[in-house]
Formats: C-alpha cells, sequence, structure tokens
C-alpha cells in the first residue's frame, strides 16, 4: 500500500473511463439480492474511495436509484451503452463513491477485501478465505420488506 495508489478503469464497450487516485476507504464481496441482479451473476464486489479520489475521464452514465431494506437510497451509475454498472452512491456510505470492483483494468483485483455481507443469500458454490462474514451486514436495520424475488437487497 503506497500513499498514492492510482488505477484505471471502465465499462465493458470502453466509452466510460474513470480513475482512482487513493486506497479504498473501504471493500467488500455483497451476496445481497440487490447485487445479484445488478451483475446477473453470484455477487457485487464494492470498492469505496473518498469522491475527490475519483475522476471520470469519459463516457456518459444512467442512474438507477432504489431503496435498501433498511431504508438507505442508493444510487447507481451504469453505461448507457453497455450497461456495466460502473459507479453508486450509497447514502449509507456517505461521502463516498463504489466502483463495481471488476471494472478496474487488469490486474483488477488490486485491493484486499475486508468484509463478506449479506451471506444469508450467498450461493452454494461461493466460498472465499475472508474472515470478517456477516449474514446481513454491521449497518443492516430492516424496515420494509421487500417483494419476494428482490429480498435481501441490504
Ligand atoms: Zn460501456
Ligand atoms: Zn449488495
Amino acid at each position: 500500500m503506497s500513499d498514492v495508489e492510482k488505477h484505471e478503469g471502465g465499462c465493458a464497450c470502453g466509452e466510460v473511463r474513470y480513475k482512482t487516485s487513493a486506497y479504498p476507504t473501504h471493500t467488500a464481496v455483497c451476496h445481497c439480492r440487490y447485487c445479484q441482479l445488478r451483475t446477473g451473476s453470484a455477487f457485487g464486489v464494492s470498492v469505496y474511495f473518498e469522491r475527490n479520489a475519483v475522476e471520470k475521464l469519459s463516457g456518459k452514465l444512467q442512474k438507477f436509484e432504489y431503496e435498501t431494506e433498511s431504508g438507505n437510497k442508493v444510487c447507481t451509475e451504469f453505461c448507457v451503452i453497455c450497461g456495466t454498472t460502473v459507479y453508486w452512491y450509497a447514502e449509507a456510505f456517505h461521502g463516498t463513491v463504489g466502483i463495481g470492483g471488476g471494472t478496474f483494468d487488469p490486474p483488477s483485483f488490486w485491493y484486499d477485501i475486508k468484509r463478506e455481507v449479506f451471506c444469508r443469500s450467498k450461493a452454494p458454490f461461493s466460498e472465499n478465505a475472508i474472515n470478517d462474514k456477516y449474514q446481513t451486514s454491521p449497518i443492516y436495520n430492516q424496515v420494509k420488506v421487500d417483494p419476494y424475488r428482490q429480498s435481501g437487497s441490504g
């Protein structure tokens, strides 16, 4: 870990590009239903930065906002051409921007993952060596019930 970590990344089609200039504030593998729906895969990889450490270089993003089971708003931003979710802003992590961990240029997974959250909806084939595991998350506080297919959206 150096004081000035610099990385670049972007979406699948290459129109959206960004650069980061710090080490992440926090990182997680997330098995919540929303991350599964957002990615079409088993889990999301969340890499959060202070907002001033992330700069968009190119491309056009579309927003999608939703509210988690804990009543926190999340706004994702995805490429208008290829649909890759590149960024998100979570009310619960004020002042930061989340970046989809798989969107960094290779070597994409240069950061450590600190915790694993929403293991209650984890795919049975997904195993890893992350020690800090949660059935939901440390900030989870359910205030609403989502429809069955989305249930467990954090
Ligand atoms: Zn794209
Ligand atoms: Zn999630």
